[in-house]
């Protein structure tokens, strides 16, 4: 009986193990068609300035908009774009939506910068710089508004290619920001050698206060040595907030200020947050 049911075990766990490969390359076929069909959305995310209390910038966070499930969170499929390489056209997408969102909010005089995530795939292929450029060229661009996030890990490899290929993005019109700082790489000798706008602190250092406060303190530090506005991330409490800005940190992001909005809900939202400066001047004085 016991190697009747050590087969039939081994079969349901082969049979599992179909189930979900096939799932998988379901997942994969959906997403191909989704890429090619567009079937992604950007919501934005405000950032506050801690000096002035007001939103300075929003970040793009794709999400897919499933036809029958709704919609998709990125953790569910940007490592598979990643691996497939769809990221390059998933990519491709999130930079003409996000430029066209920035030039129709330079256009209506909405003044907030906007973050994109810039994979490493994508940060590797030429296509990149080629759509930089032509969005560049827009007589609309807001130039200096627009910035690119790209993780420690993009920065592994030849520094000289490197070096030079944020520099002719910067030279383009565009800044470029270290996201999930402190979680990647850790050669620190890049730091002073590209052309570096903002250092994003990673939310597991800021969820991780006040023990993480010595790490926070020398990213700030770091940060201020190469004149990068620094910013953190996943902001959830008013303690959290009341350090950061004890701190001199410059800009915050995360729940405690706002989700990730949609474009038509952005507007109103900004509204609320630039209402609501005495949010973080009460942070400050509760916990001085
Ligand atoms: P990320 O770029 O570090 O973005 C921050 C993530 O943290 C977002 O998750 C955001 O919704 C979430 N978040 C914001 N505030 C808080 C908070 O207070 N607490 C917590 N726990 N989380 C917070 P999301 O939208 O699920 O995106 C996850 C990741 O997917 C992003 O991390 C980014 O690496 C990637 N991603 C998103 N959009 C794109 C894209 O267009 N292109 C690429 N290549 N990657 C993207
Ligand atoms: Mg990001
Ligand atoms: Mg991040
Ligand atoms: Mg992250």
């Amino acid at each position: 009986a016991s190697k009747q049911a050590g087969r039939n075990r081994a079969t349901f766990f082969s049979d599992e193990m179909g189930v979900e490969a096939k799932a998988r390359d379901l997942v994969e076929l959906q997403l191909k068609h989704a890429v090619e069909n567009k079937e992604f959305t950007l919501h934005f995310q405000p950032r506050v300035s801690m000096r002035t209390g007001k939103v300075v910038s929003a970040e793009a966070l794709v999400r897919w908009n499933h036809p029958q499930r709704g919609l998709i969170m990125p953790s569910e499929f940007i490592a598979i774009c990643e691996e497939t390489g769809l990221i390059e056209d998933l990519g491709q997408l999130v930079l003409e939506l996000g430029c066209r969102q920035a030039i129709t909010w330079h256009q209506t005089g909405l003044d907030i910068d906007l973050s994109l995530n810039i994979s490493p795939r994508q940060f590797e292929n030429q296509r990149l710089l080629q759509s930089l450029e032509r969005f560049a060229r827009h007589p609309d661009f807001p130039e200096n508004k627009i910035e690119l996030e790209i993780t420690e890990n993009v920065l592994i490899g030849d520094h000289d290619l490197i070096a030079e290929k944020l520099s002719t993005i910067s030279k383009l019109g565009y800044r470029i920001a270290i996201d999930d700082f402190g979680t990647g790489y850790s050669n620190l000798s890049y730091i002073s050698r590209f052309p570096l706008h903002c250092l994003k602190i990673d939310q597991s250092f800021i969820s991780q206060l006040p023990k993480s406060g010595p790490i926070i303190s020398l990213i700030l530090t770091l940060g201020r040595q190469i004149g990068a506005t620094i910013v953190a991330e996943g902001v959830e409490s008013c303690e959290q907030l009341a350090w950061l800005r004890d701190h001199d940190c410059d800009e915050v992001q995360g729940y405690f200020l706002s989700p990730p909005v949609q474009a038509k809900n952005l507007p109103a939202m900004i509204q609320l947050l630039n209402l609501s400066t005495g949010v973080i001047r009460d942070a400050h004085e509760k916990f001085i």
